[in-house]
């Protein structure tokens, strides 16, 4: 069974505010609501709110095919752990784990002390705030896509959000400013200009929890700037659990985990791993070596 994957991802956390929104926006819910996931009536007490645990994870897309092998994972309340690895390691399919896309073959998933499988989907999304790697953005204004983080917030709460994740500069160069309609997709804006949207909104919803996967598209250092602000910033109120390609914000994180062929291989600092010198520690040394800033390649 599954949710969403892909683009469409990124807005099954909002499908009550769609809801409310209706026009175009409820015929989306609707698409997102059809292959729902077996779900409990209530959800089991939250123990340890802000955590993540994975425990022997073993999950792949196709029975036959498995992704991740006895991936295990404990992200402590109120840290910044990232993960790195090489493409296709299965970081992603993590992030989508986590937030109960797919459900696991074995092992098990917690967040906040409770088995994802034991929680509503509203007590889930309630507890994550998600940016991924390829934003989709409403066809609406740009204010209209950062509310949707917290839709009662004041105006001037919408307005550090955005100052904070840079987007007040994508503001002051757009032709119509807060009023210009973003397109479908969020096509009138860039890759990284889209995630600062993306994380704006983030900021905003002001989640126990944020999962974060660093668009690569976004490379520029004036993207990179505002992520780390932005992260930064996440940190104070959130565990955030960061798909990173960046040197600087793994270097910055509490907990570094190498993630290879589906499962957890090293964790620890960024100081430790380089003198525990394994796989890290290679990693480290390809991407600092020649053109390299990043960690992963994809
Ligand atoms: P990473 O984020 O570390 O690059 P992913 O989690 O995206 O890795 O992918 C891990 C593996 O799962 C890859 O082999 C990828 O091709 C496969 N995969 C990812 N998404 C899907 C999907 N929706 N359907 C089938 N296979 C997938
Ligand atoms: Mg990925």
């Amino acid at each position: 069974a599954f949710r969403f994957a892909g683009p469409l991802a990124d807005l099954s956390e909002y499908a009550g505010a769609i809801r409310i929104a209706g026009g175009d926006l409820r015929r989306l819910a609707d698409v997102l609501r059809e292959p729902a996931m077996p779900e409990p009536d209530r959800t089991a007490p939250l123990t340890a709110p802000g955590r993540i645990e994975l425990d022997g994870v073993v999950f792949g897309y196709r029975p036959d095919t498995p992704v991740l092998r006895g991936f295990s994972l404990d992200v402590p309340p109120g840290s910044v752990t990232a993960l790195v690895g090489p493409s296709g390691a299965g970081k992603t399919t993590v992030i989508r784990l986590l937030s109960r896309f797919w459900d696991v073959h074995s092992g098990v998933v917690r967040v906040g002390g409770a088995d994802v499988r034991e929680q509503t989907t509203e007590a889930l999304t309630a507890q994550l705030a998600m940016v991924f790697q390829d934003v989709y953005l409403f066809d609406d204004t740009l204010e209209a896509n950062i509310r949707l983080g917290r839709p009662e917030a004041s105006d001037e709460d919408v307005a550090e959000a955005a100052r904070l994740a840079g987007v007040d500069e994508i503001v002051a160069r757009l032709p119509e400013g807060w009023r210009t309609r973003v397109g479908e997709g969020g096509t009138a804006l860039s890759g990284g200009e889209r995630q600062r949207v993306s994380i704006a909104r983030a900021l905003l919803k002001r989640a126990p929890i944020v999962l974060l996967d660093e668009a690569t598209a976004a490379l520029d250092p004036e993207n990179e700037r505002y992520l780390r602000r932005s992260i930064r910033e996440l940190a104070q109120h959130s565990t955030v659990l960061l798909i990173a390609h960046r040197l600087n914000n793994v270097v910055e994180a509490d907990q570094i985990a190498v993630v290879d062929d589906g499962r957890v291989v090293e964790t620890g600092t960024h100081r430790a791993l380089l003198e525990a010198d394994g796989a890290y520690a290679r990693l480290w040394r390809a991407s600092t070596s020649g053109r390299g800033w990043r960690l992963t390649p994809g």
